[in-house]
């Protein structure tokens, strides 16, 4: 047979049916093209330092590993929900870590957190409720189905977190229209927690308005205390707790993710089954197995996980503390890898230089610095606030891990081991403050 050259085509073809208007109007994921650029510039040979996307910079665990390789050979589908032993492993992951108790059967996992809430999204139908900011794709998601977004105003003084009060006065005009509510912590921008008194307090509104609440937790195992605690424990009956691999077992390209639900909510989860069943039908089964691996107890995933957060925990009290001190304002990280400083106190400064909006923002600092980072607007910002997510992912977390295991007791690494350890993430920290010094003075 010859092969078909596309020099025989037809130079253009319009087909009959045209691309989903709601589609057309929207741009490609920004965080992915973000990455995309930088590592174009990289190509044509710039130095340029990726505090853009928000990949975890460690290795997956060695044992996760090995259990992905042994388990190669697994070639069935497995159920829509997922292998039963995962389901269990998950069962069992949130009693050791939040004490509650979940089944099997009302576990859904699915391919990333990512596509899960998009299901959530298409299957419950009610408004979506996010605070600004919130993580990239939870709007857009919503603006594909034709949901209704309704942004939560925050301040940096109360850590640009949901507040009981913000929820209560969203709530009260309607209060019997159906409703989803989510949450992410340790929060991506922002990096912050809540505590369990402020949990409890959106527990209480949640739970009078009879809200649907989705708990993001993907971060859960980067708290830096080791002290995460899920809404859950205070709503569980209309909670979903959200986790999977992607963040603090550094698989987000394995690709698994997976919701777990009150028995109260099994009629949710059994709708997005169905839905499941019709699209991806169900994870890669040799991730499945390996998954097994990560959800249960194993004392050297403990381990591995508590020298991660040293690390982190080191590293974004740095950053915090470099971009406080040139006067950018921001809520201190309690877990995760991301800050989301905001440059407005140069707002006259970097105003007469052309700089009005965070993408402007964004763009002068990767044209001078060579320091790429988010704008604010992606995350539900005014277009007009000077913030950026800067993502502290840029060094080889396999050295800064062994190095870390060489360091005597449970310390957190100090300045000169960050300096060693975390480069260029560190120098691009340093340019970026020294590049709004200059800009703002
Ligand atoms: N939620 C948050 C807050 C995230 O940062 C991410 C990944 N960047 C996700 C969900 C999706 O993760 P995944 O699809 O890899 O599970």
């Amino acid at each position: 047979m010859r092969a078909l050259k596309q020099e025989t085509l037809p130079a253009e073809f319009t087909p009959q049916v045209h691309l989903n208007p709601t589609i057309r109007e929207m741009a490609r994921s920004a965080t992915l093209a973000i990455n995309e650029r930088s590592a174009q510039l990289i190509r044509e040979g710039h130095d340029i330092i990726r505090l853009g996307f928000g990949q975890s910079p460690f290795p997956i665990p060695p044992l996760v590993v090995d259990e992905l390789r042994a388990n190669a050979h697994q070639r069935d589908y497995l159920p829509v929900k997922g292998l039963p032993a995962l389901r269990s492993a998950i069962c069992e992951y949130f009693t050791r870590t939040e004490g509650l108790e979940y089944l099997p059967e009302n576990v859904l996992v699915g391919p990333g957190t990512k596509e899960l809430i998009f299901l959530l999204q298409l299957v419950y139908q009610g408004d979506l409720v996010i605070p600004a900011p919130s993580w990239v794709s939870y709007a857009p998601q919503a603006h594909l189905i034709g949901r209704p977004v309704f942004w939560l105003s925050t301040d940096v003084d109360t850590g640009l977190r949901v507040t009981p009060e913000a929820l209560e006065m969203h709530c009260r005009s309607d209060p019997e229209r159906p409703r989803l509510l989510i949450i992410n912590y340790p929060g991506n921008p922002t990096g912050g927690s809540y505590s369990h008194i402020e949990l409890q307090e959106i527990a209480e509104v949640a739970q009078r308005y009879r809200i649907l609440v989705l708990s993001d937790e993907i971060y859960s195992g980067t708290d830096f205390d080791n002290n995460h605690v899920s809404i859950a424990r205070y709503y569980p009956e209309g909670t979903i707790i959200s986790n999977g691999l992607s963040k603090w077992c550094n698989a987000g390209g394995w690709r698994l993710g997976a919701f777990v639900f009150p028995q109260s909510l099994s009629w949710l989860v059994e709708a997005m089954a169905v839905v499941a069943s019709e699209t991806y039908s169900s994870v890669s089964a040799p991730v499945q197995y390996a998954a097994i691996k990560a959800f249960r107890f194993d004392p050297a995933i403990d381990e591995y996980l508590k020298r991660t957060r040293l690390i982190m925990q080191a590293l974004m009290g740095y950053t915090y503390n470099a971009l406080k001190a040139v006067g950018a304002e921001l809520a201190e990280p309690k877990g995760g890898f991301y800050v989301f400083p905001n440059f407005s106190c140069g707002q006259k400064n970097l105003g007469a230089l052309g700089i009005n909006d965070s993408v402007n923002l964004c763009e002068r600092i990767l044209e001078d610095t060579g320091v790429a980072t988010l704008p604010g607007v992606v995350f539900g910002q005014p277009e007009t606030e000077l913030s950026a997510r800067v993502a502290c992912v840029d060094f080889d977390g396999g050295k800064a891990l062994e190095a870390v295991s060489e360091t005597p007791g449970d310390s957190v690494p100090d300045k000169a081991f960050l300096e060693t350890h975390c480069q260029p993430t560190v120098d691009g920290v340093d340019r970026l403050c020294d590049w709004f010094r200059r800009m703002a003075a």
